[in-house]
């Protein structure tokens, strides 16, 4: 198991459309194990595989600050069925924006098919921060930061701070 690298934006890989996995293969279950210790050591509760730059639609999460009801959930291929009409605020942050953290309004109830670990398709419904954050995680498959879901100029000002922090640390290496 290895921890890799997380891409943070700006940059270009963060913005493509991840492709749906065809074979559940030994690929597959290192993609993962390797997913799960890098959002472990960032720490984080949720990854999507295009974060290490793998462009598939793999999505990890364990939220282990809540009540922890689900433990480690493994998403592969998801599909919202239905969104709730309720919405729920959370603060949100993304390991590839790191530091920044901006209130999102989204459905607070989420019905998902998906693929689990060992191939077996699964309906399930997500409530409050299960789904806030799989609704995250399945936008990074969809090329979408979360600071998309902000006005242009909100959106910019983060992005401006996170390039010019890069320049930062790079000039002190
Ligand atoms: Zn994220």
């Amino acid at each position: 198991m290895v921890v890799r690298t997380i891409i943070t934006a700006p940059d270009s890989r963060l913005k493509i459309k991840s492709k749906p996995i065809i074979d559940m293969d030994d690929t597959l279950q290192t993609l993962v194990d390797d997913m799960f210790d890098t959002m472990y050591s960032a720490p984080g509760i949720g990854l999507s595989a295009i974060q290490i730059g793998v462009p598939k639609r793999v999505i990890v999460i364990h939220i282990t600050h809540e009540k922890d009801v689900l433990g480690p959930l493994v998403l592969i291929n998801p599909v919202v069925l239905v969104t709730s009409e309720e919405k729920a605020m959370y603060e949100e942050g993304c390991l590839s924006l790191p530091n920044q953290f901006v209130e999102i309004e989204r459905p607070r109830e989420i019905t998902l098919s998906y693929l689990n670990r060992e191939g077996d398709t699964v309906e399930q419904k997500f409530s409050d921060i299960y789904s806030t954050c799989i609704q995250h995680e399945i936008d990074h498959l969809h090329g979408k930061l979360f600071v998309d879901h902000l006005s242009v100029v909100r959106r910019n000002i983060i992005l401006r701070k996170l390039s010019k922090a890069r320049r930062v640390a790079r000039a002190t290496v």
